[in-house]
């Protein structure tokens, strides 16, 4: 079975985006442009609590959304939703629990996201307990050094909570304010049908993404426990799952660009890491295996 179909196109996009309409610096006309001009094909820009509603700029897909955020004690939850549109903007307010707010982005057909779960301080049980919630960011551009604490790396917090049965799919994103040169850094790359809203959500819904900071999976096969992988030219393919000591797992060498793996039987998941000769990283979703 092959994760991704080679007739489609995959499509770049950052699902995370603060402007002058929250405390970014950058006004929505001038962050659409940085990423327009970096070569993005969608966006969305999420300010907290505040929808940006569908667009067009210059042929770069605007998908609705925004952020919000719930304190907890020593930790704290920001979900960003993605939406079909603008319509829940009226309907999510301030006295919304997060339970809600993530049942009515599902029952809208949009899609919520944990956010930077690592800068946010969240267990594992609490990553484990977020029903309704699919994907979360592996990696966060803005949560890390030089930009913050470097707390922007959610790998092995989330291999916890795929290890304890919540396979969260994985997102990368700039979680840009246009502080320090955060922006069109890190993003998902989507194979959807079209570049419109209902095909990128329904994309993201169905898991046809991987992450990325500049490397590329061009195929991923899975044939029982076998596991095949293509790749961009990279430096190192890694193989990570619930096991806990693995020989083969790490691949090294110059300009790799294929390897096959076959999961041991104590490996529930498996999920593919490349890592480029500049240290840029790809993060494929968590594989499932029964
Ligand atoms: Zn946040
Ligand atoms: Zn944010």
């Amino acid at each position: 079975m092959k994760l991704f179909d080679p007739s489609l196109a995959f499509y770049k996009g950052n699902t995370h985006a603060h402007t002058t309409d929250s405390d970014g610096r950058a006004t929505p006309e001038e962050c659409m442009r940085q990423y327009k001009a970096a070569g993005y094909d969608f966006l969305a820009i999420t300010d907290h609590w505040h929808v940006h509603g569908e667009g067009n700029y210059h042929g770069m897909l605007i998908v609705p959304g925004a952020e919000y955020d719930f304190p907890f004690p020593a930790q704290t939850l920001h979900l960003v939703c993605l939406f079909p549109d603008e319509k829940l903007s009226a309907v999510i307010r301030r006295d919304c629990t997060h339970r809600e707010v993530i049942r009515l982005v599902n029952a809208a057909g949009g899609v919520a996201i944990a956010a930077h779960p690592a800068w946010s301080l969240n267990t594992t049980e609490f990553l484990c307990s977020l029903a309704g919630v699919d994907i979360a960011e592996v990696y966060n551009t803005m949560s890390d050094e030089p930009y913050n604490a470097p707390r922007g790396n959610a790998e092995s917090l989330l291999d916890v909570a795929a290890a304890n049965g919540k396979l969260y799919r994985l997102a990368a994103a700039d979680d840009a304010h246009f502080y320090q040169g955060e922006q069109c850094v890190s993003y998902i790359m989507v194979q959807a049908e079209a570049l419109t809203v209902p095909a990128i959500l329904g994309a993201l819904r169905q898991g046809r993404f991987y992450a990325s900071q500049g490397p590329r999976f061009k195929n991923i096969e899975v044939s029982g426990r076998e596991i095949f992988v293509e790749t961009s030219p990279v430096s190192r393919i890694t193989f990570i799952s619930n096991a806990f000591w693995i020989d083969s797992r790490s691949a090294q060498g110059e300009n790799l660009t294929q390897r096959r793996y076959t999961a041991r039987r104590d490996e529930a998941y498996v999920r593919i890491q490349i890592t480029d000769r500049d240290g840029k990283k790809a993060w494929s979703n968590p594989i499932a295996l029964l």
